[in-house]
C-alpha cells in the first residue's frame, strides 16, 4: 500500500528540472518553504486528486512506523511548518487543480439569501477572488494582504488583513469544512455539526485534519476602492487614531484599516518612498514636524464603492477629518477592487526581479495587546529596528471580539491587539540571515521579559513546554485533548514540531 503511494507520487510529480528525476525535484521543492531557513526532505510528495486520496495516504501512514503526513498549501510558511522530514507531503494545489469545477456557488436563492463558495482546500485566495468577482459579482469579506496563499493554509492559522477589525479574520468567515482527520476519516463539520472538530481545525496549525473543502460566505463585490494613507510622527497619535477607527460603528467605519512603521529617511525600501500612493506621488519631508524621530508611521484606510454608489473621495476626506496626522502628508488613489486586493503582486514582481523573493525570509509575526504596544514601539521598533528591516513593518489593530474563542488560535488577553509583522526581505550586503534570526529571538525574549500581553502569529516553537506556554494552560489542555481525539498517532503536520509521531503499533487499535 505504502509503496503504491510513493510510486504514485513519483508518477504524478511534474518534471520541474530536466535531468533530475521528477519525484526528486518535487521532493526538493517540498523540503523547504518561503522562509528558506529550513530543509526537511520528505520520502515522497503525494498529489491527491480527491479527499479519498488524502484519506488513503493518511491511513497508509498510520500503518508505517514513524511515517508522518504534511499538507502543503503554497509553501508560504517561513519555519518549515508544511514540511515532513522522511514523511509524505500532500501537495494540496494538486487537489485544487484536479477538482472540476474548482469552485461552486452554494445557496443564493432568488430572494437574496446567503451565498457561499465551496472551494478546495488547496485553492489560492486569488483564484477564489477572480472566480467570485468575474463569474458572480461576489467575494468573501475577509482577506490576507497577499492572495497567493491557500484557503487551507490560512484557515490553519488565522488569515488577517485590514478587513479583520470589521469582518473578522478568515477563520471567522467559514460556514463549513470537509476535513480528513488523522484517523483517515473524511468528515463534514460546521458550527452546528461536529462543532468541536470544526473549531479545532480553524487555526489548528494542521494538527487535527487536512482541509479538503471549505464553504466561504460571499457578499456583493465592491467595484472600486478609495485607498488613502496618512503619516504620523507620534506613535501615541497614530495608535489613538487607529484604535478610534477600528471601534467606529459599522455605518461610520472604513472597510479596511492597516498601517506600518517606516524610517524617517530617503531610503527607497525602508523610508519615505515606501509611503506615497498612487505611483508618482511624492513625499515632502519638509512637512514633517521639527523633532520628528527616526521612525514614522503610516495609517492606511480603504472605503469600498459599489456599482450604484457615488464617488467615495468626499466621504473618505470627511471620515479622516478628525485624525491627527501630519497635515499635507496625505495620499489617496481610486483603484479597482481586484487591483486593490492584488496589490502585493506588484511587490512580488519587484522582489522576484531583484532576487529578494527567493532569498531567505526570517519573518516574525506577533499579536501585541494595545496595553503594551507603546512600550513595544519604544523597545523594539524605535529601539532595535530603528534602521528598518528591508521590508514592511506592519503595525495595525484588530478586535478580539471578532475571533471565535472556540477556534484553536491563541490570542493576547486584551480586546484590542496589534498585528506586528516584520516582513524582512534580505538584500545583498545587508545583515547575515543568522543575525536576523537571532534578532527575532531577542524580540520574543524582550516581549516575555517585559511581560507584554502578546502571542506569536505563525508560532514556531520546539517541545511541549514552549507550546504549552504559547497556548496557556487551559487552551493547551484543550489542544492536547483535540489532538488525541482527531490525530491520535500524531501523523499530521510534523513540521510544526508540536507532537512526536506515536509508535505504529498503536495503529492496530484504530
Ligand atoms: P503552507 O505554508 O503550505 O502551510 C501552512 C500550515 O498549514 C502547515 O502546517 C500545513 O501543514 C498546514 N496546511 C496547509 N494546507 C492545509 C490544509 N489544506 N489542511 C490542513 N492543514 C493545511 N498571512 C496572513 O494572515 N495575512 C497576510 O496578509 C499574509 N501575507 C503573506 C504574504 C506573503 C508574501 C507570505 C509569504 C505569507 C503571508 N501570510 C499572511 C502568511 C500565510 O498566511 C502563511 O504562510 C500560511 O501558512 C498560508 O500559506 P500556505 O497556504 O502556503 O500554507
Amino acid at each position: 500500500m505504502m509503496l503504491a503511494y510513493m510510486d504514485r507520487a513519483a508518477a504524478a510529480a511534474e518534471p520541474e528540472d530536466a535531468g533530475e528525476p521528477a519525484a526528486v525535484a518535487a521532493g526538493c521543492a517540498a523540503a523547504t518553504d518561503f522562509g528558506g531557513l529550513v530543509s526537511a526532505m520528505p520520502a515522497a510528495v503525494v498529489r491527491p486528486a480527491s479527499a479519498d486520496d488524502v484519506a488513503s495516504a493518511i491511513r497508509a501512514a498510520a500503518l508505517t512506523e514513524g511515517l508522518t503526513v504534511a499538507a502543503r498549501g503554497n509553501g508560504h510558511s517561513v519555519a518549515g511548518q508544511a514540511t515532513a522530514e522522511g514523511g509524505l507531503v500532500l501537495d494540496m494545489r494538486a487537489l485544487a487543480l484536479s477538482r472540476r469545477p474548482q469552485m461552486q456557488l452554494v445557496g443564493c436563492p432568488g430572494g437574496g439569501g446567503p451565498c457561499f463558495a465551496d472551494v478546495p482546500g488547496g485553492a489560492l485566495w486569488e483564484e477564489v477572488l477572480h472566480w467570485g468577482v468575474k463569474t458572480h459579482g461576489l467575494a468573501p469579506a475577509s482577506w490576507t494582504d497577499y492572495l497567493r496563499l491557500t484557503v487551507g493554509g490560512t484557515l490553519s492559522n488565522g488569515g488577517v488583513s485590514g478587513q479583520s477589525f470589521r469582518f473578522g479574520p478568515q477563520v471567522s468567515n467559514v460556514a463549513e469544512l470537509e476535513v480528513v482527520t488523522g484517523d483517515g476519516e473524511c468528515r463534514v463539520c460546521s458550527p452546528s455539526s461536529h462543532p468541536d472538530l470544526f473549531f479545532a481545525v480553524l487555526g489548528g496549525l494542521g494538527q487535527f485534519g487536512v482541509i479538503t473543502r471549505a464553504r466561504i460566505p460571499l457578499r456583493r463585490a465592491p467595484q472600486q476602492v478609495r485607498w488613502a494613507r496618512v503619516v504620523y510622527a507620534s506613535f501615541a497619535e497614530y495608535t489613538a487614531d487607529a484604535e478610534w477607527l477600528v471601534t467606529r460603528p459599522p455605518d461610520a467605519a472604513f472597510d479596511y484599516v492597516e498601517g506600518f512603521a517606516f524610517v524617517n529617511s530617503d531610503d527607497p525600501v525602508n523610508g519615505w518612498p515606501s509611503v506615497p500612493i498612487p505611483g508618482g506621488a511624492r513625499f515632502d519631508p519638509a512637512l514633517l514636524p521639527a523633532g520628528a524621530g527616526p521612525v514614522l508611521y503610516c495609517l492606511e484606510v480603504a472605503l469600498y464603492r459599489y456599482p450604484d454608489d457615488e464617488d467615495k473621495a468626499a466621504a473618505v476626506s470627511r471620515m479622516m477629518a478628525p485624525l491627527k496626522h501630519v497635515r499635507g502628508l496625505e495620499f489617496a488613489a481610486d483603484v479597482g477592487y481586484v487591483d486593490f486586493l492584488s496589490r502585493v503582486n506588484r511587490v512580488e514582481e519587484e522582489a522576484r526581479r531583484n532576487g529578494s523573493w527567493d532569498a531567505p525570509h526570517p519573518w516574525l509575526n506577533l499579536f501585541v495587546s494595545a496595553r503594551d504596544i507603546a512600550d513595544f514601539d519604544r523597545a523594539v521598533i524605535k529601539g532595535m529596528l530603528a534602521d528598518g528591516i528591508d521590508g514592511p513593518m506592519l503595525v495595525y489593530p484588530m478586535l478580539k471580539s471578532k475571533w471565535d474563542p472556540n477556534t484553536s488560535v491563541a490570542l493576547p488577553e486584551g480586546e484590542i491587539f496589534y498585528l506586528v509583522a516584520l516582513l524582512r526581505f534580505c538584500r545583498g550586503g545587508g545583515p547575515a540571515v543568522d543575525e536576523l534570526v537571532a534578532q527575532n529571538g531577542a524580540i520574543l525574549r524582550a516581549c516575555r521579559a517585559n511581560g507584554y500581553d502578546h502571542k506569536a502569529y505563525f508560532p514556531s516553537y520546539r517541545g511541549e513546554a514552549e507550546w504549552a506556554r504559547h497556548f496557556g494552560a487551559a487552551r493547551w489542555r484543550r489542544f492536547v485533548e483535540r489532538k488525541a481525539r482527531y490525530d491520535p498517532l500524531a501523523i499530521l503536520a510534523p513540521g510544526q514540531k508540536i507532537f512526536p509521531r506515536a509508535p505504529a503499533s498503536v495503529a492496530v487499535q484504530l
